[in-house]
């Protein structure tokens, strides 16, 4: 499964916006903090993980976090739909953005869908993306998602996870530390319909707990080994990031 697998769509060899990037300077800028509500709080409900037959997705279902403020259109809503993860063949290459050339050990992606937008708006789409760094220890606040993909390994199958499992979120999401740029989605047909926010800070997994992604069964019957693109031309686009301000 080459890096053609994850996007062979429309615009995926002709757009000018795509994504992943390779992120090599920031413009920075004056941007309220980015607001997140309930991303990594108990949900009494808990949440679904999915073998999609390409990666490893999480549901929600009512009461879904939202996102505002930030690099986001002012008074506007956007709410989490799914997230999903990437990971490469290699732990050193398992992210699909780079910054200063550096790859993560994976990437997950939090795609949430703007609430309202007049016809004619492009950036429907906000993903906020989160990169790994590889450690030797087991990070077990991620263990509520990894142990149960042994229960997803077939492709098509679901299980729940529990209502804690996205506590580690608590430990990377932040209002000012991000990347901010105009991309496109990195499967399907590479939409260039998404405003990136790309965090700073990593969060630790282990080999091991990778490996437990590339044992996941894909549509064509074999171990998903990899599930990425290669970054993309930048094209003249700005990326932004938001002067940090001092602590209180
Ligand atoms: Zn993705």
């Amino acid at each position: 499964m080459g890096p053609g697998f994850a996007a062979t769509g429309l615009f995926c060899n002709n757009g000018s916006h795509q994504s992943p990037i390779d992120i090599d300077s920031c413009i920075r800028s004056n941007i309220p903090p980015l607001r997140t509500t309930g991303h990594s709080r108990i949900r009494p409900e808990g949440f679904t993980i999915m073998n999609t037959g390409s990666t490893a997705q999480i549901n929600y279902r009512g009461n879904e976090p939202t996102m505002s403020g930030g690099p986001l259109p002012r008074g506007s809503t956007y709410v989490l739909v799914q997230a999903h993860f990437h990971w490469g063949e290699s732990d050193a290459k398992g992210s699909e953005h780079a910054v200063h050339g550096k790859y993560g050990a994976m990437e997950a992606h939090f795609v949430h869908r703007k609430r309202s937008y007049p016809d004619l708006e492009t950036l429907i789409y906000s993903i906020l993306q989160l990169n790994y760094q590889e450690q030797e220890r087991n990070n077990t606040k991620l263990d509520p998602i990894v142990t149960k993909l042994a229960e997803i390994r077939a492709a098509k199958t679901l299980a729940r996870i529990d209502a804690d499992a996205l506590f580690w979120l608590n430990d990377a999401l932040s209002p000012f530390r991000y990347y901010n740029y105009p991309g496109s989605l990195t499967t399907g047909d590479c939409n260039e319909v998404v405003n990136w926010i790309v965090m700073k800070k990593r969060v630790g997994i282990s080999a091991t707990q990778i490996a437990e992604f590339r044992k996941l069964i894909g549509k064509d019957g074999m171990a998903i080994t990899e599930y990425r693109r290669e970054v993309q031309d930048l094209n003249n686009r700005k990326i932004k990031c938001p002067r940090v301000f001092p602590m209180v």
